[in-house]
């Protein structure tokens, strides 16, 4: 008998199956998925391979399978990884270790850390870069090279544990560290925040007669053993989760198990605690924090059935559960879904494919859909259920809008109007709180010198930097660059060096300014370090009765602060003059879940928003509230311009250090495509290869090529064969990232 396996290696080449002859003592117990030791190449010590397909015979097996090694895969993992690694182009071996028990390429001890602070680590590059430097042979040391795939998996080790499961020592590590290829951060050990305590049970609330609608239909799907998928649209405070809680309970009596799905950001006690109250302990929490021993812990208890519903984020969906009843992905329209690292995957992709293994239903859940899922929605590919109204009839925001050209008319140059000013003041007199929501942070977003219209750019990335006030220094947002602040010209040496646009750095200043007695928090990449988590920070504003919360993206979603009666947007448009035809759906998105923030209880919220762009759809409907409007606004702009959902974005992204390497890939990539597309002729559109937006990043010069397409079976072929050939050329210094309707086109 001879098995074709999978070979654990990062090198693209080797995406290949190599061919070795099974024991006659191992044939009866060997199944694809398997984990097994094989010698493979020169190197003398084993090497660890997976089952990938059973032949009978082959003329290039000459060597034998070792062992079969415990924690596997199965079939289905196998059929999951193959898929995946044709549809995302990567390689298979990426996409088993994301269904490995965390921490085993290697053996895993199960000590338990007892000293409370303790040194983790975490990778200081992009891994594929490192990855690309591994492949150039600019890291050679295996020691080294094995902490750092170690590390691509397992951001966050801790130290002794990354030695122990690498067999490397401290000295390595510390080379590693004085590359800057790695950092080493000291932490409290303790890091969970959801420690599975007693929390009271409750009972279900008895629903309302939307809910009870949503809930029967996606019941009926359950009781049928069928896959259909699902859309529950209802405002935030609509009674989704109530829903969720109860089909759960529904598919639990049937023996059966559930995932859910949530943002990482709105993984929070107060989520986990309201499973807890309906559940008990047969809950597994999947979110970053975990150390790799937790992690494990609840990779066994799932496997053996211990655990009965998985709530995490993007990569819980592949948790070992058996036998699903249902899946679920709340906040659906939320982009951490999609995979910006390799392999890119999409989770709403692999939920949809377990469900339909499964027999099992899989329910969306938003207040603002993703413009795709609503399309889909309307065109009864997705069956849409529809919550209207608020379930504790507290009621919806007033949201005003402020017209900064009109401020600015007036003669306000602050960045608070007088409107905002207003109700602030109000708010203070009734102790109510207040959330000031600005989506850049820093202090200055550029300085530029009005003489010679110098403006101070990053070394190594075609950006401009970020004046940090508290540090007097010039940062970058890409790479982290820093540099000290300047005062004078260093082009025309004039003095007249100016400070333009304004970060959640200025607006604390202002705050504080005009308003001296006020106690304020802010909360941005800034404020928020590992050791002060965006948790305790908004524990902080909620217990320690502070007055305004300041903050970037991060306070948008999830929480719940019952005190909190206004919101102000201090500008509108900051996430609306990006280069991105999505500019306007993130827009309404961002507006709507700020206005959510305000007033969930029974005291009625305002809600501020300020723009310069009054008269813009996202912003009015965002305004009314009324998404329905804002559809089928973007809908028709969608259309015209035949955007997604009317076809889909490939992005074919070629980095390299050196300029002429990156136009060259580009120009070879573009070739290719087009011989390799010519026989599809209509439908597809390959735009010439561009520099990218921002064209220069941490020194990588960045090109692209988009292309337009519907993408489905024959363009993943077509693009899988350029890629074969792409890979033998062997370019030096260069990588290729496709990505498949990518979240992030700069
Ligand atoms: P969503 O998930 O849509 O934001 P939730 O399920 O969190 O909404 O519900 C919002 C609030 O309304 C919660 O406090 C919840 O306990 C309450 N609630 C939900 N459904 C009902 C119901 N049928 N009857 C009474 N209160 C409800
Ligand atoms: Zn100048
Ligand atoms: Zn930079």
């Amino acid at each position: 008998m001879v098995v074709g396996v999978i070979v654990n290696s990062t090198a693209k080449v080797l995406n290949r199956v190599f061919d070795y002859i099974v024991p006659k003592d191992l044939e009866e117990k060997i199944k694809i998925g398997d984990r097994v030791s094989i010698p493979f190449g020169n190197s003398k010590k084993l090497q660890e391979g997976f089952i990938y397909e059973i032949k009978q015979e082959s003329e290039f097996a000459v060597k034998e399978i070792v062992s079969i090694e415990k924690d596997g895969l199965n079939e289905e993992g196998m059929k999951l990884a193959k898929l995946m690694s044709r549809m995302y182009f990567c390689n298979i071996f990426d996409c088993i270790k994301l269904m490995l028990p965390p921490g085993t390429s290697t053996k895993i001890v199960e000590n338990r850390i007892k000293d409370k602070k303790g040194n983790f680590v975490y990778l200081n590059k992009d891994i594929e870069e490192i990855e690309q430097e591994i492949a150039d042979g600019v890291i050679k040391s295996p020691k080294q090279i094995r902490v750092l795939e170690f590390l691509k998996d397992n951001e966050g080790v801790y130290i002794s544990d990354l030695e122990m499961y690498t067999d490397t020592s401290k000295a390595i590590i510390k080379t590693l560290e004085k590359n800057e290829y790695i950092q080493i951060v000291e932490e409290n050990i303790d890091r969970n925040p959801f420690i599975l305590k007693d929390v009271p049970r409750d009972k279900k609330l008895p629903l309302n007669e939307e809910q009870f609608k949503a809930f029967e239909e996606v019941n009926k799907s359950i009781e049928d053993k069928e896959f259909k998928e699902f859309l529950l649209y209802g405002v935030t405070g609509s009674g989704k989760t109530e829903v969720y809680l109860q089909l759960i309970e529904k598919v639990l009596e049937k023996g059966k198990t559930a995932i859910m799905l949530v943002p990482e950001i709105s993984l929070t006690p107060q989520m986990v605690n309201r499973f807890l109250a309906r559940f008990g302990n047969c809950i597994a929490v999947l979110h970053s924090k975990l150390s790799i021993g937790e992690r494990y812990d609840a990779y066994k208890k799932i496997k053996n059935g211990e655990i009965k519903i998985v709530i995490g984020a993007r990569s819980a969906i592949f948790a070992p559960v058996k036998n699903i009843g249902i899946l679920i992905i709340d906040e659906e329209h939320d982009s951490s879904y999609k995979s910006e690292m390799n392999p890119r995957y999409n989770a709403k992709d692999i939920a949809r494919y377990i469900c339909k293994s499964n027999n099992a239903p899989l329910l969306l859940g938003s207040a603002t859909p993703d413009l795709n899922t609503f399309y889909n929605a309307k065109n009864e590919k997705i069956e849409l259920l529809t919550l209207t109204k608020r379930a504790n009839s507290s009621n919806l925001p007033d949201v005003e809008i402020v017209d900064l050209r009109e401020e600015l008319a007036k003669g306000n140059k602050s960045m608070i109007s007088e409107k905002l000013k207003t109700y602030v003041e109000e708010n203070l007199k009734n102790k109510k709180q207040t959330i000031l929501f600005l989506n850049r942070r820093g202090f200055s977003t550029f300085v530029m010198c009005r003489n010679c219209g110098f403006t101070a750019k990053c070394k190594n990335c075609n950006i401009t930097l970020t004046y940090h006030k508290n540090t007097n220094k010039l940062k970058c947002h890409y790479c982290g660059f820093e540099t000290k602040n300047i005062t004078v010209c260093p082009i025309c040496g004039s003095k007249n060096v100016r400070y333009f646009g304004a970060g959640t750095q200025k607006l604390e200043e202002e705050v504080h300014k005009m308003f001296p007695e006020c106690n304020t928090i802010r909360m941005d990449v800034d404020t928020v370090t590992k050791k002060n988590s965006h948790e305790e920070i908004l524990e902080k504003f909620k217990n320690e009765n502070i007055d305004i919360l300041i903050g970037t993206q991060m306070v948008v979603k999830g929480h719940h602060f019952p005190n909190v009666t206004l919101v102000g947007v201090i500008a509108a448009d900051s996430s609306l003059n990006i280069e991105d035809f999505r500019a306007g759906e993130r827009t309404f998105q961002i507006l709507t879940q700020v206005a959510g923030r305000a007033g969930r209880e029974q005291l009625p919220g305002k809600v501020v928003v300020q723009t310069y762009n009054k008269d813009n759809y996202s912003i009015e409907f965002a305004k009314e509230q009324n998404y329905d409007l804002f559809y089928n606004a973007e809908i028709m702009m969608r259309k015209s311009l035949n955007y997604p959902p009317f076809c889909d974005i490939i992005q074919f992204s070629i980095n390299s250090k050196s300029d002429l390497d990156v136009k060259k890939v580009a120009k070879y990539i573009y070739n290719e495509l087009k011989k390799e597309f010519n026989i599809i002729k209509n439908n597809i559109l390959i735009f010439e290869p561009v520099p990218a937006p921002i064209d220069k990043i941490k020194n990588n010069y960045r090109w692209r090529i988009l292309v337009k397409c519907r993408f489905n079976n024959r363009v993943i072929d077509l693009i899988n064969n350029v890629l074969e050939r792409y890979y033998k050329k062997n370019f030096k210094n260069t990588r290729l990232i496709i990505d498949v309707n990518p979240n992030n086109m700069m």
